[in-house]
């Protein structure tokens, strides 16, 4: 062999050494495909120490990219499929998430993350958690600062939520929220605060888990029907039937009722005063409305507790359907997608209690 032969194929042997192991070490890691959305972890601003900033500015690889060592969990990728700040979260990117995500779950995927604004995080998640058809890790995670903030959040948030979704023990646990340490399922997690990092609390409930630096601890399985045991599809939907939120106070006027019905709500959430109350008139605008085929679900303005059926409103008198566990921007999601089919009031009562 010539002696330039030689030298190329020793260097082709070593390259070969150099890769090949990075290549199969690769292969076995979990695949797992991160889609972002937007929000405070994808958002900037002037001072590493201002509140002033803009949510969804980051792309996803700028966002994979400053995490170190987030690559050793997964054989990582990233989508972007929007990138709002999560008050702008919509129905529209809901059913994009969905449809996208069950398509990647049903290939080899083995765990979707999902980056998205605080806000409304826990309606995105409560939606997947009776949409998604898998029982494959799903996902998300968001940040209370900025990526320019001083101690920003949304790199160890990330990193953990990565962990998770990568994690064997996280199938069949329905959709997760996974940031500031802690593991809360889809239909228990809450925004309780507005800016502190803690922000999403599984009061009553307790949290599915712990995910620190990684390391991913489980204690329980979530409660009510997701994923692979939910009735709930948005194949061939592009639009969810109109649900609107009315919140409850003293003195409430019965007035927003009849205009929310003309202008085309098909059901109604009352986020009531503490057991699902509300006025005595608005009981009597709830009542017209349910005698016209309108859905009208009690739910509170408490942040924790169960709205009793029948509890100080007799529902069957009224025409009305109590949220149970359910706060009332999740209830809004249940009856918006319930309403894709019509039901009696005893059967939307059902899936109130079950889901
Ligand atoms: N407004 C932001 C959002 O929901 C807040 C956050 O992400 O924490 O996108």
């Amino acid at each position: 062999m010539k002696s330039k032969n030689r030298i190329s194929v020793i260097m082709t042997a070593m390259l070969l050494l150099v890769f090949l192991p990075y290549n199969m070490a690769q292969d076995k890691l979990p695949k797992v495909v991160i889609l972002a959305t937007g929000g405070t972890i994808a958002g900037a601003g002037e001072s590493s120490t201002g509140s002033a900033y803009t949510s969804g500015q980051v792309k996803i690889d700028h966002m994979i990219d400053a995490v170190p060592n987030i690559r050793k969990l997964a054989d990582l990728r990233g989508e972007q499929l929007s990138n709002v700040g999560s008050q702008d979260m919509s129905i529209k990117i809901w059913i994009k998430l969905a449809n996208r995500i069950n398509e990647l779950l049903a290939g080899d995927v083995d765990g979707i993350v999902i980056t998205h604004g605080t806000d409304t995080q826990e309606e995105t998640a409560f939606f997947l958690n009776l949409i998604v058809k898998s029982d494959k890790p799903v996902v998300l995670t968001g940040s209370m600062r900025p990526s320019t903030a001083l101690s920003a959040d949304g790199p160890l948030n990330m990193y953990n939520a990565v962990a998770v979704a990568a994690n064997p023990d996280s199938k069949g646990r329905g959709v997760m929220i996974v940031m500031n340490d802690e593991i809360l399922s889809a239909h228990a997690a809450k925004k309780m605060i507005t800016t502190p990092v803690q922000t999403f609390q599984s009061p009553q409930k307790g949290l599915l888990g712990t995910a620190i630096f990684g390391q991913v601890t489980f204690f329980h399985y979530p409660f009510g029907l997701h994923t692979t045991k939910s009735e709930f599809s948005v194949d061939g939907v592009k639009k969810l039937p109109r649900v609107d939120i009315v919140y409850g106070c003293a003195d409430m006027s019965p007035d927003l009722i009849p205009m929310l019905v003309k202008a085309g709500a098909k059901g109604i959430v009352i986020a009531g005063v503490g057991d699902g109350n509300m006025t005595e008139a608005t009981l009597k605008a709830a009542k017209k409305a349910t005698s016209k085929g309108i859905v009208v679900v009690r739910a509170s303005r408490v942040p924790i507790g169960t709205v009793l059926l029948h509890g100080e409103v007799n529902d069957a008198e009224y025409g009305t359907v109590s949220s149970m566990d359910l706060n009332p921007q999740k209830a809004r999601v249940l009856l918006m997608l319930a309403l894709l089919k019509d039901r009696s009031r005893e059967e939307l009562q059902d899936l109130f209690l079950n889901y």
